[in-house]
């Protein structure tokens, strides 16, 4: 079986420096904000560009803690895109604000910067883009229509670590970025883990005080805050694995360029890019009319592969409300999508027998 995502193999890469890290925080004792999380988010920062860097509990809280520090709850609306994980969707909802989706351009799969403007309202505070299977979105006309209405721009980076908009990382590219850390991600550590990126001083501090029970010095609280840290473990695998991220994006391109190359069968849609540094290849999605026949013949011919996602955020149970709604780009994309193994550590011969099975496709 060639697997989609080998993670002991990923992560084994680095086992010994690993090892020693955590002999140093079991010698140490110190398990949570120290020495690790002050090198990580230092180290964090510089690879992003941004000035600041936080560690924190997951993804979804940082993204949640960015609008929450931001002041936006309920009556303001933020504008998302109807293709996304539904986790950006939910940090909005969770703070009783109202997402305001937005379709996706068919061949990028991202926010449709077009489409944006159309959707803003008296209430409208912020966009939040997605940089969707590890593409950055084109994001000049994103910034002109915050600046005509006056809106702030925040991006969920949880599947771009690395990818570049006109010379800069994501995260680099609004207000302030969030990062999931989740072990599948591009950068990903050994549990959950997450980061808040940004160039805004008094966003910094306030996450990172929410971040810690609302604290900025000990039992001092002048928000009422949160748990949401990232543990000196997580840091310190991070710190390890940091070095060696555009490496592997770096394979992840090698990979992308190889099936685009040679899968060659009508039937199946490869994914576009607009630029070689923009993708960062979190997934390799691909699309095709019987979805579901076509994953049962790589099923069947030994090649393992997820979708990306099944059921688009308004059709789910959570968001019963919006059930009746029709987003056509988004339900396409979720009716057709399906993400061939992608990984830093699949081997030249691995990804030759993909191309092969689905050029054999039927
Ligand atoms: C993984 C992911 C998240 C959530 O990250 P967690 O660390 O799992 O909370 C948010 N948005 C997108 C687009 C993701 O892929």
């Amino acid at each position: 079986m060639i697997s989609f995502l080998d993670l002991a193999k990923i992560n084994n890469r680095f086992r010994s420096e690993i090892d020693a890290r955590f002999a140093r925080i079991l010698d140490k004792g110190w398990y949570l904000q120290g020495d690790e999380n002050e090198s990580f988010a230092k180290h964090f920062a510089e690879y992003c560009g941004t000035k600041y860097a936080i560690g924190v509990a997951n993804g979804l809280d940082a993204l949640n803690l960015i609008i929450r520090a931001s002041g936006f709850g309920p009556g303001d609306e933020i504008i998302v895109p109807a293709n996304t994980y539904i986790a950006t969707i939910l940090a909005i909802s969770e703070n009783g604000c109202t997402p305001v989706l937005v379709e996706p351009d068919i061949h990028t799969y991202n926010i449709d910067p077009d489409k944006i403007e159309a959707a803003i309202t008296p209430k409208t505070k912020a966009i939040m883009v997605v940089h969707l299977y590890g593409q950055a979105v084109q994001m000049q006309k994103v910034w002109d229509v915050a600046k005509k209405y006056g809106l702030k721009v925040f991006e969920d980076c949880a599947q771009a670590h690395g990818a570049f908009y006109q010379g800069k990382r994501v995260g680099n590219l609004s207000d302030a970025g969030a990062f999931s850390f989740y072990p599948g991600k591009n950068l990903g550590c050994m549990g959950d883990g997450g980061a808040v990126v940004t160039n805004d001083e008094e966003l910094y501090k306030k996450v990172k005080a929410l971040a810690n029970y609302g604290s900025d010095r000990k039992y001092h609280h002048i928000y009422k805050g949160t748990n949401s840290r990232l543990d000196e473990l997580q840091a310190a695998v991070l710190d390890v694995k940091l070095p060696h991220l555009d490496a592997d994006n770096a394979r992840r391109r090698e990979i992308a360029a190889f099936y685009r190359k040679n899968i060659t069968n009508p039937k199946i849609i490869l994914p576009e890019t607009y630029s070689e540094d923009a993708a960062v290849w979190h997934v390799f999605a691909v699309r095709t009319e019987e979805r579901d026949r076509f994953q049962k013949y790589l099923t069947d011919n030994g090649v393992q592969t997820i979708i990306h996602y099944p059921t688009p955020p308004h059709k789910q149970g959570a968001y019963a409300e919006w059930n009746d709604r029709s987003y056509p780009i988004a339900e396409e994309i979720h009716r057709t999508i399906i993400s061939l193994p992608m990984s830093p550590v699949l081997t030249d011969d691995e990804v030759a027998e993909v191309v092969r099975i689905v050029n054999e496709y039927k």
